[in-house]
């Protein structure tokens, strides 16, 4: 029986998904992270297996053709995949998984596994998050006006959300993610 539960935190890149996730598994034993595939070039300090399994794109598409991926989508031109064995062996032993995914991929979450909680990470404004990206340092100017473009597409979706976290302010935002977590890791039902 799978006793875990799924949590899929989505919404633009540059949101602070990571940062707000990092917080969270700090401080809950029982949250496990799900490593992504990606055919994106590893970042500097990138290391594969730990932030991502790098994979040449012939790869990626034998493993999502395979059914290997729980979703899988392409994001700012890279393919993104979550590889399904590890999330279900988490949950299976108990652990509360969460997805950092985009938006696409939570629209096929929902539909294969709609008993996962659903948060959607808001940037405050578009502005402030030029300057978070700019900040980062890890996109050129046209790949930075591209994820710009998909967080304006991507907020239109936040509706179909189970919830919202503004992260204007990060402790208020860690506090709010938190409360969700914990709210939705206890819920028997469902
Ligand atoms: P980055 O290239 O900045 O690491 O990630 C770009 C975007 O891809 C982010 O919004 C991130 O949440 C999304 N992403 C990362 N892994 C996955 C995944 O497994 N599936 C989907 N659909 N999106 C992902």
């Amino acid at each position: 029986m799978r006793t875990g539960r799924l949590f899929v935190v989505a919404g633009p890149s540059g949101a602070g998904k990571g940062t707000l996730i990092a917080e969270l598994l700090k401080r809950y034993p029982k949250s496990r992270l799900s490593v992504s595939a990606t055919t994106r070039k590893p970042r500097p300090g990138e290391k594969d297996g730990v932030h991502y399994f790098f994979l040449d794109k012939g790869e990626f598409r034998r493993r999502a053709e395979a059914g290997e991926f729980l979703e899988w989508a392409e994001v700012h031109g890279n393919l993104y995949g979550t590889p399904r064995r590890q999330v279900e062996e988490w949950m299976d032993r108990g652990y509360d998984v969460i997805l950092e995914i985009d938006v696409q991929g939570a629209g096929q979450v929902r539909e294969r596994m709609p008993e996962a909680v659903t948060v959607f990470v808001q940037p405050p404004s578009l502005e402030v998050l030029e300057e978070r990206l700019r900040r980062r340092g890890t996109e050129n100017e046209e790949q930075m006006r591209e994820r710009l473009r998909n967080a304006d597409r991507e907020s239109l979706e936040k509706d179909k959300f189970h919830y919202v976290v503004v992260n204007d302010e990060l402790h208020r935002a860690v506090s709010e993610l938190c409360a969700i977590y914990e709210k939705e890791s206890r819920r028997l039902d469902g």
